[in-house]
């Protein structure tokens, strides 16, 4: 399945913003064509709504770009994962610079 790279998700309801846990690691083991292994589902803290987690990673409640802005300015966070900033990549530059 395609995982987003959006680090954050909205629960509409009541607004709450969270993080996604392990969002790189995801990435590496589900973002696979055709593969589907997230199961299980989750609840807003706040509100107790309930989302399928495999919605989750797949972007379906990313936190919308029009409020990308805003949430920056207000956290300092950065939204997306960078395609070059896979632990990995870093890891064997790193490694080269070295040797
Ligand atoms: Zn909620």
């Amino acid at each position: 399945m395609k995982v987003s790279r959006v680090r954050f998700w909205l629960c509409k309801p009541c607004k709450g913003v969270y993080k996604k846990e392990n969002l790189e690691l995801r990435i590496q083991l589900y973002d696979v064509p055709g593969k589907t292994i997230v199961t299980g589902t989750l609840e807003c803290a706040r509100c107790h709504a309930v989302y399928q987690v495999a919605d989750i990673y797949v972007g379906k409640h990313d936190l919308p770009r029009e409020n990308w802005e805003e949430f920056r300015n207000a956290t300092g966070e950065q939204i997306e994962l960078g395609t070059s900033q896979s632990p990995v990549g870093s890891g064997a530059k790193w490694y080269e610079f070295w040797k």
